[in-house]
């Protein structure tokens, strides 16, 4: 018999570790993974019952899978949403909140900075099913009001967005669209329900990609939309339900497990990318710094107001164009090359020539999208490893490939880029450290100690007093 339910309302980090979860008749601590396709019946009748919708019991993963379940109810619960649909990937997510809204003749208005794909069903595949679409920047309330002025049906839009980061005033964009009769689909990957809540601003829908911060670690596809229980049920579950989206049971026990530590992960991978932005902002290598919670963000008061924190990504300038920002990306030796995010590695993207390549050159400009901007997607790497290695490769970015000196000095850095090695276990530290150490070989601050303080510090006390200046490399 399970435990009677809490009554109090439960806080966020609590939901993220046990919302959701329906315990078998066996007990099991950790959510169970149904992986199965179908589910049997006890005899004929209840199979017709079960279609006839007079039983309630699970006919086939497609539609329906107790795994499934738990993370649609923990999501919903986080969110503090009526209903909530998982899906395959982020992609199923967005264009099954679309496609099962719209018809022909349906119009959209949409932001214009989206995430590529979200782009392309807008722009692209929408009109061929004779649904016009229109996009707006999305920064411009009087854009909205003008693209307004006719019928709508659904409006789209990320904020922040991708990659430059700027924001759409939720509350303002939210009314005039309800004013137009539209429903509003928030797409807040960036912001993961710790940091936004659309649905508070009046968003209708809101859609993840939970391939990003839900699972965290680079594993697996997923999405999720969430709405009230009367159009999910009405308008989005016979769409997904015939057309297939589904995910993976498989995927989603993964998911589920990440969100167990979802508000561990995204503070800390905040607190790092407020760090890196203040940083970047002082560095002669960089032209401009885009980060929602930086005081010279032009939409700073509206990032207080609509977000907890800044968010994981720091989207930054690097002058010198191609060139200096490829030398910069090549020079970094921790921080990986790729165009995921959300992760627990820091991952880093050159938009222009990866995830926007397909934009027009035209519209990538008016994005904000130059041949230097970079988006930076903060792990949880330590924060000072992280600051190390982006000075160094912006240092590598400032030098000019020709000449021979830098030729030898990058070499060296590949030679000096070896991880680390952890401190030795066994040799105790004592008096015996205090002793002048070989030449060759200078003892270094251990780094392993000062780390494991600064990860158990209250995250607003004071810093640590830096240990004693570290010591040249011989
Ligand atoms: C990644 C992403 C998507 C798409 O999600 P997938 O899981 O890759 O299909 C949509 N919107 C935003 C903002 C994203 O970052």
């Amino acid at each position: 018999m399970a435990k009677p339910a809490p009554t109090r309302p439960l806080r966020p980090a609590t939901l993220l570790v046990r919302g959701g979860q329906m315990r078998s008749n066996l007990d099991e601590t950790s959510e169970a993974l149904y992986l199965t396709s179908g589910f049997v019946y006890d005899s004929a009748s209840q199979a017709e019952k079960t279609f006839t919708g007079e039983v309630s019991h699970y006919q086939y993963s497609r539609f329906g899978n107790p795994t499934i379940e738990m993370l649609e109810a923990r999501l919903a619960q986080l969110e503090g949403a009526e209903a909530c649909r998982a899906t395959a990937t982020g992609m199923a997510a967005v264009s099954s909140a679309m496609l099962s809204h719209l018809k022909t003749g349906d119009r959209v208005v949409a932001s214009r900075a989206l995430f590529g794909s979200c782009h392309w069903i807008v722009s692209t595949l929408l009109p061929r099913y004779g649904i016009q679409t229109e996009f707006v920047d999305g920064g411009d309330l009087e854009q909205w009001k003008a693209a307004f002025k006719r019928p709508c049906q659904l409006v789209l839009l990320e904020t922040p967005s991708n990659p430059m980061l700027e924001l759409v005033d939720l509350a303002t964009v939210c009314e005039l669209a309800h004013e137009a009769g539209a429903i509003v689909v928030v797409d807040n990957v960036f912001a993961t329900p710790l940091l936004q809540r659309p649905m508070k601003f009046g968003a209708d829908v809101v859609v993840y990609s939970a391939t990003k911060h839900f699972d965290g670690q680079g594993r697996v596809l997923g999405g999720a939309v969430l709405g009230n229980k009367k159009w999910v049920e009405e308008v989005l579950q016979p769409f997904v339900r015939n057309t297939g989206p589904a995910i993976s049971a498989f995927n989603a026990w993964t998911i589920l497990k990440g969100l167990e530590t979802l508000h561990l992960r995204v503070p800390a991978m905040c607190r790092s990318a407020a760090a890196i932005a203040q940083m970047l902002e002082e560095r002669a290598e960089v032209e401009r710094v885009h980060y929602p919670f930086l005081a010279s963000h032009p939409q700073y008061g509206l990032a207080k107001q609509q977000m907890a924190a800044g968010g994981t990504l720091v989207t930054f300038d690097i002058k010198g164009g191609k060139e200096a920002t490829f030398r910069f990306l090549d020079a970094l030796r921790v921080i990986d090359i790729s165009n995921n995010l959300g992760d627990a590695k820091s991952l880093i993207t050159h938009p222009a020539t990866t995830t926007h390549m397909r934009v027009p050159a035209e519209e990538r400009a008016r994005l904000g999208i130059s041949e230097g901007s970079v988006r930076l997607s903060v792990g949880l790497e330590d924060v000072a490893d992280l600051i190390e290695d982006i000075a160094a490769a912006l240092d590598a970015a400032a030098v000019t490939p020709a000449a021979p000196r830098a030729k030898s000095a990058g070499k060296q850095v590949v030679e000096d880029s070896a991880p680390v090695p952890p401190p030795a276990p066994a040799k105790p530290r004592g008096k015996k450290a205090e002793a002048p150490a070989p030449a060759a070989k200078p003892a270094a601050p251990d780094l392993f100690v000062t780390a494991m303080q600064d990860l158990f510090r209250e995250p607003d006390a004071e810093p640590a007093p830096k240990p004693a200046k570290r010591r040249q490399k011989a």
